[in-house]
């Protein structure tokens, strides 16, 4: 039995883990584009910063560690094109060659690349790139792009188009390297992935950390300036309102979401969804024979969403090992995502899981959002923190829809959001999350421990309008 996963990162290396530890015999062999299986690109932003003090300590485990465990690395090495009816996979090695490699089962996790917007002077002829100090983030090659535009040009000042999770990361980043970051943002609030109302808080954060946050505010073109420009590069953007805004910059980060990486399973005849995403069963099965996917370049079926698309490498963590399993023979199924999510932005910290109110109405249900606040743990105990919460939840049913917390980070806010995210998997009530039975000591939480007062205001507010 010969598997073959395509992809060294979340996905694929999680695949082969898991097949090496179900059948020890199993003959596993990795195919990674690059050099580098298995780092925490999720860990980036804290090595541009100089919290992680070497790049090599964002692998989550060594080259020697992963063939260790008994897998084949073929790093270098890009898969050029598969053969479904005769399960071989056509790659170019390390050394240029083209060769074909054999497989019963294979497990595609080319996961996803970063999406380029239509900003002129990005795409196209003569378009900037790292060498110029315009960069995207999504690869180990990609961090060394920016360390190298930071350190070899002494940049000073950046401006970040995108205010995702990612874009936050990073003008946090660039903020603890000394860099005056500009932050532009097309939609009204930054952070999307939670209600406006604690977006709001984010971009206070930003703001009181030095960082310029413009929204509302469109990136139309990149361009180098000429002297007496103190900085190398102007983005020139519009408002909503029509407002011309220009800002320089000797470094400008494009960090605007991600698309699934699907070229080599669309040439296979995958079945992809409107997003380019390869359709995948819960048992990551593609539909073609021998054939499972795994990742960000896949569907994700969502507990209550039903088929969407979530990046995130826990979920390509969990669905890659499903994909492991299953191409080993087992009928295991990726149990459904979320959407549990975390990031902390300077100080503070914000986190979401389930759905926001707005993706509530959208899903058919009958939403009632509850925004109140608690303490992380007695006030009386130095060093307490407010914590704010955003509750939805079903009005007819009384079932958790989803919950949105923002707090310092320090106040377990990550841990906090996963009471929630355990309540809402077991299609549990608002309610019923009041009625867990959860830890109490005075320096680190309360008898009601925060969320569940966050469900009991849920409750009150349902009550009254009931009245
Ligand atoms: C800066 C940053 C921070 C993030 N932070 C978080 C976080 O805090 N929490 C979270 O849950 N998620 C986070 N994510 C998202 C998370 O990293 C991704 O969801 C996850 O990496 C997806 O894993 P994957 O294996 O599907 O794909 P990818 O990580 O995209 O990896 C794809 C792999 O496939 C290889 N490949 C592609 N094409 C080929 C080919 N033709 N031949 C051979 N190899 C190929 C690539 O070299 C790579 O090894 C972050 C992402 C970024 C960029």
């Amino acid at each position: 039995m010969h598997l073959v996963m395509i992809g060294g990162s979340d996905a694929g290396i999680s695949a082969a883990l898991r097949a090496r530890e179900l059948e020890p015999s199993a003959d596993v062999t990795v195919v990674v584009a690059d050099a580098y299986p298995n780092f925490s690109i999720c860990g980036i932003p804290y090595y541009v910063s100089g919290e992680v003090a070497h790049w090599r300590n964002l692998a989550h485990r060594t080259v020697a560690d992963l063939e260790a465990t008994g897998m084949a690395l073929r790093l270098d090495t890009t898969a050029q094109r598969i053969d479904v009816p005769g399960r071989k996979l056509q790659v170019t090695a390390a050394n240029g060659r083209d060769e074909l490699i054999s497989y019963d089962k294979l497990v595609i996790g080319t996961g996803a690349v970063p999406v380029q917007p239509p900003i002129a002077g990005l795409t196209g002829p003569g378009a900037l790139g790292p060498d110029d100090g315009v960069h995207v983030l999504h690869t180990m090659s990609d961090t060394f792009a920016v360390m190298r535009t930071l350190q070899e040009t002494s940049a000073a000042s950046a401006v970040i188009i995108g205010a995702g999770y990612v874009g936050l990361e990073m003008a946090d980043a660039l903020i603890a390297r000394g860099l005056s970051v500009t932050q532009i943002e097309q939609l009204p609030e930054v952070l999307a992935t939670v209600d406006a109302d604690l977006g709001t808080l984010a971009r206070a954060e930003l703001a009181a950390q030095g960082v310029e946050v413009l929204t509302r505010t469109t990136a139309r073109q990149i361009s180098k300036t000429s002297a007496p420009s103190p900085a190398r590069l102007r983005v020139q953007a519009q408002t909503a309102s029509g407002e011309a805004v220009e800002r320089a910059a000797d470094m400008v980060l494009v960090v605007t979401g991600v698309r699934p990486d699907t070229g080599l399973a669309a040439a296979a005849r995958a079945r992809l969804d409107a997003r380019g995403a390869i359709r995948v069963d819960p048992a990551m099965r593609t539909g073609l024979p021998d054939v499972l996917a795994a990742g960000d370049c896949v569907v994700t079926h969502h507990r209550l969403l039903g088929q969407t698309y979530l990046p995130l490498g826990t979920t390509a963590h969990k669905q890659g090992r499903v994909a492991g399993e299953n191409a080993l023979g087992g009928n295991r199924q990726f149990a459904g995502s979320l959407g549990t999510q975390v990031v902390k932005i300077f100080d503070q910290v914000a986190a979401r899981t389930g759905l926001r109110h707005d993706e509530a109405m959208a899903a058919g249900f009958d939403p009632i959002t509850v925004q109140s606040e608690a303490d992380d743990h007695k006030a009386y105990y130095p060093a307490s923190h407010r914590i704010t919460m955003r509750v939805t939840g079903d009005r007819a049913t009384g079932r958790l829809l989803g919950m949105q917390l923002f707090g310092h980070k320090h106040a377990e806010i990550a841990k906090r959001i996963d009471i929630a995210a355990t309540a809402i998997f077991h299609a549990m009530t608002v309610e019923d999350m009041s009625d867990l039975d959860l830890s109490y000591t005075p320096p680190l939480g309360s008898p009601w421990e925060a969320v569940q007062m966050g469900a009991q205001a849920w409750d009150r507010e349902v009550q009254r309008l009931s009245r």
